[in-house]
């Protein structure tokens, strides 16, 4: 194996930022036909008796009639249960909501031990349930498509909100490069535009530490900017879309996780780019984009490291404080329509600019700057780096129009309770 993946699993130790990092995670394979040694891996874990492994069409077909086949033969005995649950993706794809939560809920039997065989959005509802259950869940990703599958977040559709719920990590994953490898090569790019998205999502973290004294930890961040290093030090592998680069892009999505279960939320991996491509996903701005996660973020992190060069380039005196007057609750309710209370309630109260001043951003312009400089590429930089590897790079790409960038960059800070350059701007003008 090139990367020593196994050494992730001693993450839980004390760190120089001086937390102890919860790492769940007992077991991790990553190899070619790692699917068989599922109830192996089950039985090791301990004295699990009701098994329900969860799935969609389309990855029962990849990874979950295989893995069902091996449990039965191997694992499945007298006094245990294997029940599976493929949910059928709807036309316009399978959404975690409280809907399809509600239809596994339904359907599910004895149960203490959950099994995703899936991409984002089966994990995503399968930790969900997991949480609500208090049962453990095992992740059997089928593509290397979005960074979630370590995490210790869910990112659900809720109410026709995008919400972000504190949910158990898995407590093993196993990850069969051939089935990652026969995933079509789109989520795969998409899952190459979700890493890239950890430039911004760094960058942003960065500078709330630097003005607000945010806790930061470089140990996270740097596990963060290995998966970036691995990522690029393979791009022409990526680019010619080599099976074996599947490996190191899943390699990069997995420390990003990891990254996000130490911390406990999505802060090193989520940033403004995220915040755009939710607000592309809420379909108030625009409907029923079809585009992928990561396809959205690649193409996000582009536009927002542009903007950020663009306002970092002018000088602290050019910049006059803007009286900020607090949130533009009109605006908010224009754009947000049904959803304006609850984006509201849930992720505007406070206001995360509450207490913040234009000047406390402007005494550390010369530093953010500096910061910009030393770790944040060019908008073109980041184009480049997504074209070069097949992934989707622009607005027009994903079949949305360039002018709606001006509303992305004005609405996207609302969507998530979380301080980002894009919403500090608010405090400034030229
Ligand atoms: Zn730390
Ligand atoms: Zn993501």
């Amino acid at each position: 194996m090139s990367h020593n993946i196994r050494s992730l699993l001693t993450m839980n130790r004390p760190c120089s930022c001086g937390k102890r990092h919860p790492v769940s995670l007992r077991a991790l394979m990553m190899e070619s036909g790692a699917l068989s040694k599922l109830p192996e891996t089950v039985s090791a874990l301990g004295e699990y008796k009701h098994l329900v492994m969860i799935s969609d069409d389309n990855t029962y077909a990849a990874a979950g009639k295989c893995a069902e086949a091996f449990l039965r033969e191997e694992w499945l005995c007298d006094g245990r249960s294997l029940q599976s649950i493929s949910l059928s993706t709807p036309e316009g794809g399978l959404h975690a909501t409280e809907v399809t939560v509600g239809e596994v809920m339904e359907e599910m039997g004895d149960c203490d031990l959950l099994v995703a065989v899936g991409a984002g959005t089966v994990h995503d509802i399968t930790r969900y349930v997991a949480t609500q259950m208090g049962v453990d869940f095992i992740s059997v990703p089928t593509a290397a498509s979005v960074d979630g599958f370590l995490s210790s977040i869910a990112a659900m559709t809720w109410h026709g909100v995008k919400r972000s719920f504190p949910a158990k990590p898995p407590i093993a994953l196993i990850a069969d490069i051939d089935v990652l490898a026969a995933a079509p090569y789109a989520l795969t790019a998409s899952g190459v535009g979700d890493l890239l998205g950890k430039y911004t999502a760094l960058f942003d973290w960065r500078v709330s530490h630097i003005v607000t004294g945010e806790y930061v930890c470089e140990t996270v961040i740097s596990l963060e900017e290995d998966a970036l290093a691995a990522l690029l030090a393979c791009k022409d592998a990526v680019a010619s879309k080599d099976p074996a680069a599947v490996e190191t892009v899943m390699y990069g999505l997995l420390l990003s996780g990891l990254a996000m279960q130490m911390v406990g939320n999505s802060r090193p991996a989520s940033g403004s780019e995220h915040h755009v491509s939710h607000l592309i996903e809420m379909d108030v701005i625009t409907e029923d984009n079809p585009a992928l996660h990561g396809e959205k973020v690649g193409v996000a992190a582009a536009l927002v490291a542009d903007r950020y060069h663009k306002l970092l380039a002018l000088p602290a005196q050019t910049l006059h404080s803007r009286s900020y007057e607090g949130l533009p609750i009109d605006r908010i309710q224009t754009v947000f329509a049904s959803r304006a209370d609850e984006v509201l309630t849930a992720e505007n109260t406070p206001d995360p600019l509450e207490g913040l001043t234009a000047e406390a951003l402007l005494s550390h312009w010369e530093e953010l700057r500096a910061l910009a400089k030393r770790t944040l590429p060019t908008g073109q930089e980041i184009i480049a780096m997504l074209s070069d590897m097949g992934a989707k790079s622009t607005l027009t790409d994903i079949d949305l129009s360039e002018d709606l960038w001006d509303t992305l960059w004005e609405m996207s800070p609302f969507v998530r309770r979380r301080l980002t350059l894009m919403r500090l701007s608010k405090l400034v003008g030229e």
